[in-house]
C-alpha cells in the first residue's frame, strides 16, 4: 500500500441530520449511527438514525408539498431550472463532494472526482432538460368526443438507494423524479449517507421548495421497511439486492405501490477470438474490477474462446500485478478497499469456495494487510458453469474465466442464470455481435466496450436482475401516472 505526496486532504463533513421539509433535525428516537471510512476503520460520522417516526413524517410534508405547496402549481419550465441549478452547484462542489464520497464508500478519488460526481451532473441535467417535454397525446375515439391524455406526477416516491455509486444513485432517482413533478423520501444506504445529505443542502441552496426532497438516514430494516410499508407513498424506487427486493415486493403488495427494482448480475462478457485483444483485455479488466468490483453490471463471467484463453488471462494477470491498491485519498490508487466487512469476508468466502471446487487463482486470492477492508484483485481460470463463483453474485474484485469453444455454445451458456442486467461481447465480426446481442437476455449489451453508461441510454434488467428501466426517456414512465380525459363534444 504506497501513500505519496498526491494523497488529498479529506472533506468536512458538514449534513449528518435528517432532512425533512426543509429542515435539518435529529431522528425522532434521538438515535445516530456511525458511518465510517472502509480505508481505515475509523468512524468519520455519526448520523441520524430515521426511523417510522420520521418517515411518518417526511411522508407528510412531500404529500403537503405534493398536493399544496408552490411545486404543485410550479410551471415545469422552472422546475427544469431548479435541477439546471442543482447541477450547477454540484458541479462548483465536484472536487468535496468527490471527497465526501471516497471518505464514506472508499472508492479511489480520481474516479469519484472523474466518473462519479461528473455523472451525476450530466444525469440531472439529462432530466432539467426533460421537465418541460413530459406530455401525453390527442387520441381519436370513436363518437363526438375529445380525448386526450395527460401524464401527471405518479405522487410521493420513496426511494432506496445501495452504497456503490451513493451520490450517482441519488441522481438517477432524484433526476427523473423531479423532472416528472413527485417529492421524494429518499433513504441511502446506512453505510453512505453523507453525499446524499449533501445533496440535499445543495437542493435546498438551489430553492427546490421545502418538503419536495426529503431524506432520511437509517437502517434497512426500519427506516427503508417503514418507506416501503408507508401508505402515503405511491411508488417505490429500489436499487439493491434481490432478496431485499424480494421483501418489498410482498410488503408492497398491501398498498399496491408501484415498483422499480435495479438488482444484481452475473453479467456474462463473451471475448471471441477475432476481438481485438489488447481492447478486449481492458474492457474485461475494467468491466470487473471497476469500483472494487462492487458494480451491479460487473462482467464476473469472462468467457473466452479456447483459441485466445491462455493470452487473455496472461493479459488480466498482469494488469493485476500492477493494479495500485491502497489509500482511495492517494490520486494514484486504482483500487480503494470493499464498503466494509461484511462484504470483505463474503468476498474471501467465495475465494475459498472458488478454491475447494476446483477453480485455479492465477493472482491474488486474500486480503491486503490488516487495516481497512482491501482485497487483492483476483483471478480465477479453469472455472466452469456449476461452480459457485460462476453462479452467485460475488460483489468484488473476483473474475471468474470460463472456455467456451464456439458461437452455438455461447449463448445458452451465458443465459443459463436467474439474472440479466448487463452482457458484453468481443469480437471484429458485425454480424456475430448483433447476432449475440439479439439473444443475450439482459437490459443492456455492449459490443466492444464494457461499462458504458450515459444519462440518455435506459439501464435496468431482465429477469431477476430488476423490474422497469432507468436513465433515459424510460427512466420517466415509472414517474408518471397516465390520466385519460374524454369530453363530450356534442
Ligand atoms: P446491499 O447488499 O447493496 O447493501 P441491500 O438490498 O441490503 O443491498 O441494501 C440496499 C438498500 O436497501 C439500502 O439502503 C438498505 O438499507 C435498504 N434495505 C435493506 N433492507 C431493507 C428492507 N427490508 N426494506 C427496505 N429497505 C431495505
Amino acid at each position: 500500500m504506497s501513500t505519496t505526496a498526491s494523497v488529498e486532504t479529506r472533506p468536512e463533513v458538514r449534513q449528518t441530520q435528517c432532512f425533512i421539509g426543509g429542515k435539518w433535525i435529529p431522528a425522532a428516537s434521538g438515535k445516530m449511527f456511525p458511518t465510517m471510512h472502509p480505508a481505515t476503520e475509523e468512524v468519520v460520522a455519526q448520523v441520524a438514525e430515521g426511523d417510522a417516526d420520521d418517515v411518518d413524517l417526511a411522508v407528510e410534508v412531500a404529500r403537503e408539498a405534493l398536493e399544496h405547496g408552490p411545486w404543485a402549481t410550479m410551471d415545469a419550465r422552472e422546475r427544469g431550472e431548479l435541477l439546471f441549478r442543482l447541477a450547477d452547484l454540484i458541479e462548483q462542489e465536484n472536487d468535496e463532494l468527490a471527497a465526501l464520497e471516497t471518505l464514506d464508500n472508499g472508492k479511489p478519488i480520481r474516479d469519484a472526482r472523474t466518473g462519479d460526481i461528473p455523472l451525476v451532473v450530466d444525469c440531472l441535467r439529462y432530466y432539467a432538460g426533460f421537465a418541460d417535454k413530459i406530455h401525453g397525446q390527442t387520441i381519436p375515439v370513436r363518437g363526438n368526443y375529445f380525448t386526450y391524455t395527460r401524464r401527471e406526477p405518479v405522487g410521493v416516491v420513496g426511494q432506496i438507494i445501495p452504497w456503490n455509486f451513493p451520490a450517482l444513485m441519488v441522481a438517477w432517482k432524484w433526476g427523473p423524479a423531479l423532472a416528472a413533478g413527485c417529492t421524494v423520501v429518499m433513504k441511502p444506504a446506512e453505510q453512505t449517507p453523507l453525499s446524499c445529505l449533501r445533496m440535499a443542502r445543495l437542493a435546498q441552496k438551489a430553492g427546490f421548495p421545502d418538503g419536495v426532497i426529503n431524506v432520511v438516514p437509517g437502517y434497512g430494516p426500519t427506516a427503508g421497511a417503514a418507506i416501503v410499508r408507508h401508505p402515503g407513498i405511491d411508488k417505490i424506487a429500489f436499487t439493491g439486492e434481490m432478496s431485499t427486493a424480494q421483501l418489498i415486493m410482498r410488503e408492497a403488495a398491501t398498498t399496491l405501490k408501484r415498483l422499480t427494482f435495479e438488482l444484481g448480475g452475473k453479467s456474462p462478457n463473451v471475448v471471441f477470438a477475432d476481438a481485438d485483444l489488447e481492447q478486449a483485455a481492458h474492457g474485461a479488466h475494467l468491466g470487473l474490477y471497476f469500483n472494487q468490483g462492487q458494480c451491479c453490471c460487473a462482467g464476473s463471467r469472462l468467457f473466452v474462446q479456447e483459441e485466445v484463453h491462455d493470452e487473455l488471462i496472461e493479459r488480466l494477470a498482469a494488469m493485476n500485478h500492477t493494479r495500485k491498491v491502497g489509500n482511495p485519498f492517494d490520486i494514484e490508487t486504482e483500487q480503494g478497499p470493499q464498503i466494509d466487512q461484511a462484504q470483505m469476508d463474503k468476498i474471501l468466502h467465495y475465494i475459498d469456495l472458488g478454491l475447494q471446487e476446483g477453480a485455479s487463482c492465477v493472482t491474488g486470492g486474500g486480503r491486503v494487510g490488516e487495516q481497512g477492508y482491501f482485497v487483492e484483485p483476483t483471478l480465477f481460470s479453469g472455472v466452469t458453469d456449476e461452480m459457485t463463483i460462476a453462479k452467485e453474485e460475488i460483489f468484488g474484485p473476483v473474475l471468474s474465466v470460463l472456455k467456451f469453444k464456439d458461437e452455438r455454445e455461447i449463448v445458452e451458456r451465458a443465459n443459463a442464470t436467474h439474472f440479466g442486467l448487463a452482457a458484453a461481447v468481443w469480437t471484429r465480426d458485425i454480424g456475430k455481435a448483433h447476432r449475440i446481442a439479439a439473444k443475450v437476455r439482459a437490459g443492456t449489451v455492449w459490443v466492444n466496450c464494457y461499462d458504458i453508461f450515459d444519462a440518455a441510454a435506459p439501464f435496468g434488467g431482465f429477469k431477476m436482475s430488476g423490474m422497469g428501466r432507468e436513465l433515459g426517456e424510460a427512466g420517466l414512465q415509472a414517474y408518471t401516472e397516465t390520466k385519460t380525459v374524454t369530453v363530450a363534444l356534442a
